[in-house]
């Protein structure tokens, strides 16, 4: 069964009478739950779940199944943007096609020196990324980025356009063991109108992205919804519900989510319908992490310095650090960046700081990989990890 046919389960389900039903008594009955159905989580993602009780004891949930799982240890990687070309019009992204804005578009010379500037800094996990286009950046430019990246980092994740399964394969050959993809939103009407035109007018060819990438044999895939676009709450339910079903899929994958807010972009000033506050934010996560123990949750710079210290503890497991949103950084002709960060911290800031709150900073390639007992770690860091969570922290 495909994920499409979960979401369909949901096609007629009324989420504003559920709601409305929920009680704190409920929710605090589901936080004690030791595994969460679909309903339990989306009965901790209610309104009635966000009154401070019941969110400080999700809170104290979430920050102790993060740690007997993980310790208190954050993988730390950067994106490498190497085109931001793309053929796509989402209202909500300074890289779409109709923005006048810088683009750029790197040769595989500029990509070496790029990798050579991020492996400077000690980061051996990094996130390539393009605009989406095939013209531009077809799967053979992106085999040749892989390849060349392979030289200096032992993780290469990919956030490109959605493929087809024998395409991610290339690239699981070039190098590439992890794959992103957001699915912006899980409301396929919104959806629809947010993509008119361009290939990612096709909601359903990249909902199944994910599942193309891990039978292609990605080690880790990323899953999740830009909040702002759509019902918030439903986003992340179904993130969530995605996240999970990949997991049950494919277990020898890696399974992360991640909810990204929109931040201000170029072009046509775009107000999403939907804001999310920082209360809310941390509502989601923790559910997440209450739903789904094991999974890695990150937590990238659209999220401030300030706030991304604040909920270290409560579940976020990977951060990225160093971050630019352009193109070109090291050849001095920089592009223009696809959103403002909020977070600018450089990679030694984040160490630094990492370590002042108690949390071990990881910078090589954390895989988590089955056994008898569960999941386990697996890196030349699983020792500081098994380390950390020993000692409780
Ligand atoms: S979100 Fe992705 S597909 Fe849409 S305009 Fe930006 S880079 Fe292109």
């Amino acid at each position: 069964m495909p994920f499409t046919d979960v979401l369909k389960r949901y096609d007629d389900f009324d989420f504003d009478a559920f709601g409305a039903e929920v009680t704190a008594v409920r929710a605090e009955r589901v936080i004690s739950k030791p595994r969460l159905t679909e309903l339990d989580y989306l009965t901790l993602l209610s309104p009635a779940a966000s009154a401070p009780r019941i969110l400080e004891m999700m809170a104290r949930r979430a920050r102790d199944a993060t740690r007997s799982r993980s310790g208190c240890v954050i993988l730390l990687f950067t994106p490498l943007y190497v085109s931001n070309i793309c053929d796509n019009r989402c209202p909500y992204c300074s890289f779409a096609h109709q923005n006048r804005i810088k683009r750029r578009h790197l040769s595989l010379d500029e990509v070496r020196a790029e990798a050579e500037r991020i492996a400077a800094t000690g980061l051996r996990h990094i996130l390539m990324l393009t605009g989406e286009s095939r013209r531009a950046a077809p799967v053979e430019y992106l085999r040749e980025c892989v390849s060349v990246l392979r030289e200096y980092f032992s993780s290469i994740s990919i956030e490109v356009y959605p493929l087809d399964e024998c395409e991610y394969s290339e690239l699981v050959g070039a190098g590439a063991d992890g794959l992103t993809v957001y699915q912006e939103t899980y409301d396929a009407a919104a959806y629809a109108a947010l993509h008119e035109g361009g290939p990612k007018a096709n909601f359903e060819y990249r909902l199944l992205a994910p599942e193309r990438g891990c039978a292609a044999g990605m080690r880790g895939a990323t899953v999740g919804a830009l909040l702002g676009l759509a019902q918030p709450l439903k986003d992340t339910f179904f993130s969530g519900l995605h996240a999970r079903y990949i997991a049950e899929k494919y277990p020898s994958v890696e399974v992360s989510a991640s909810f990204p807010r929109i931040r201000p972009q170029a072009g046509d000033e775009f107000k999403p319908d939907f804001t999310v506050d920082d209360r809310t934010f941390v509502q989601y996560m923790t559910a997440l992490r209450l739903f789904m123990p094991g999974a890695g949750i990150t937590v990238s710079t659209r999220e401030s310095a300030p706030f991304r210290n604040a909920i270290l503890p409560l579940g976020p497991t990977k951060m990225s650090a160093g971050v630019s949103t352009a193109v070109g950084k090291s050849s001095g002709q920089v592009s223009d960046a696809q959103f403002e960060i909020a977070d600018g911290r450089s990679v030694e800031e984040m160490k630094k700081d990492l370590l002042s709150y108690g949390f071990q900073p990881i910078i090589v390639d954390w895989n988590y990989i089955l056994c008898s007992g569960g999941l386990r770690l697996r890196s030349a860091d699983a020792t500081v990890i098994e380390q950390s969570r020993r000692n409780g922290h």
